[in-house]
Order: structure tokens, then C-alpha cells, then sequence
């Protein structure tokens, strides 16, 4: 006999696809369960059970029921918590959500349980609905999120020699060993380096250590941030062997 669990849990939409004609598809990151896929049956009529939280970044309480561990859930209903609609009536922070949202998803193992990348993307969204899009803060999430999932870059101290950062003035980050050495410990061994100065490498360290809500606040330097786009992107494409999908339309974006 098959068991039905029943369970309920906050979660935010990355991803909707319709299914024939009344159903959706879900993707959703869930505090409790991780990313999982759910099934929404009778979604695309029914404003009752899913009254327009099934559009992406939508931050709801899902009800859904489980059958077999690694299959589709059958998601029972989404009431709505916060819709972050400003996010849909502006390009920029449109885009800003997607790339964070693009991250927790390509980041993120089916199912596993990540509460604090769940509150870090709940919070961005939240931040991003209220106040303006900064890349300042969007780079600050990324490295936050890249974090959150164990792939924290290290720029603490010289990977070779340990100077600490507070010892020198510019360092080169390099994605194969994924964090920075000094000037006198760069080699040309070492490929594609990427100069970042001290005040970076500080504002960058921030993101990863400070509350959450204190991410939002950081400001960088028009130097500061082209380095910080620059090392999150290489570190990405490094990890992942490829772009993600929201890179090539950041690329096109001026600084805001
Ligand atoms: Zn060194």
C-alpha cells in the first residue's frame, strides 16, 4: 500500500510550467524540504487553492502531500504569504531575482534541507520588492548564496604564504584554487588571476559573515564593483564549468 504524508512548509516558486490544460508544474525551494517539484493539479483554473501564488518568487505556505520519496508531490494549496509584486513591474529587479533565483536553483541538491539559504533568498526577495535594485547588494547576495551552499570563496588571508588581508594592499583571486594570493605569491602558474584590491576583498568578506539583513547595506566603490562582478562571475563559471543563463543579460546591464 502506498503511505500519503502530509506536510506543510514556507516556500518561494523558482520555476512554473503548464502541464496539459489545467495543470502546473512547480518548482519551489522549500524551507523545511529543500527544492522540490510539486504538481498542481486543476492550477490553472482554480484561483482558490492557488490564488496567484504559483508565479515565480511567489513566498507562500504550501500544503502537499507525498507518495513516493523521489516523485512529484501533489501540491493541495498555496496561501499566500508575500506576492513581491514590485519585483514584476521593473526590468532590473526582474532580472536581479531571476539571477539570485537562477543560483538557489542551480545551487541546490534536490531535497536537501537549507534553511539558511532559504531565509538569505527570502530576504533578498523581500529587500528587492522595498528598495531599490543596487548591484552592490546583488553581488553581496551572490557571494552570501554561494556561501550558504559550502562554496564560500576563501580571500581571508594568502592561500600560499597566509598574509592576511589587513597585511596587504592587493591580492589576485584565482577560481582554481578558490580564494586569493598576494603579489609576491602569484605565479604565472597560476591561470586567469583577477586583481582585487583590499577594500573588495573587505566588502566581499562582509557578505558572507555579516546578519542578513545587513547585506542590502553594503556599498562598493565603481572599482570595487566591477572586481567583486568579475570574481563572482569567474568563480561561478568555474565551479560549474559554464555561465549561468542570467549572465549574458546582467553583462548587458549598466551598473545601477
Ligand atoms: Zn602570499
Amino acid at each position: 500500500m502506498q503511505v500519503k504524508t502530509h506536510h506543510e512548509t514556507e516556500a518561494i516558486v523558482l520555476r512554473t510550467y503548464d502541464y496539459g490544460d489545467y495543470d502546473r508544474v512547480v518548482r519551489l525551494f522549500t524551507r523545511h524540504f529543500g527544492k522540490i517539484a510539486g504538481m498542481a493539479k486543476g492550477a490553472r483554473n482554480s484561483r482558490r487553492r492557488f490564488p496567484g501564488t504559483l508565479e515565480p518568487w511567489c513566498l507562500s505556505r504550501v500544503s502537499f502531500i507525498q507518495t513516493t520519496p523521489e516523485k512529484l508531490v501533489f501540491l493541495e494549496r498555496c496561501e499566500p504569504i508575500d506576492y513581491f509584486s514590485e519585483l514584476r513591474r521593473d526590468p532590473v529587479k526582474t532580472m536581479y531575482a531571476a539571477r539570485i533565483g537562477e543560483m538557489v536553483d542551480t545551487f541546490s541538491p534536490e531535497r536537501k534541507k537549507n534553511e539558511e539559504l532559504f531565509d538569505t533568498f527570502s530576504c533578498f526577495l523581500s529587500m528587492l520588492n522595498e528598495k531599490g535594485a543596487e548591484e552592490a547588494s546583488l553581488i553581496g547576495f551572490e557571494m552570501r548564496v554561494l556561501a550558504c551552499v559550502g562554496y564560500a570563496p576563501a580571500l581571508d588571508r594568502c592561500l600560499s604564504c597566509q598574509k592576511g588581508v589587513e597585511e596587504g594592499k592587493s591580492f589576485f583571486f584565482v577560481a582554481e584554487v578558490g580564494g586569493i594570493k598576494c603579489d609576491q605569491c602569484i605565479s604565472p602558474r597560476d591561470s586567469s588571476p583577477i586583481r582585487v584590491n583590499r577594500g573588495t576583498i573587505k566588502a566581499l568578506l562582509f557578505t558572507i559573515t555579516c546578519p542578513i539583513d545587513k547585506i542590502g547595506r553594503m556599498r562598493l566603490t565603481f572599482r570595487s564593483l566591477k572586481e567583486g562582478r568579475l570574481l563572482v562571475d569567474t568563480f561561478i563559471r568555474h565551479l560549474l564549468g559554464r555561465n549561468l543563463r542570467t549572465a549574458r543579460v546582467l553583462e548587458q546591464m549598466e551598473p545601477r
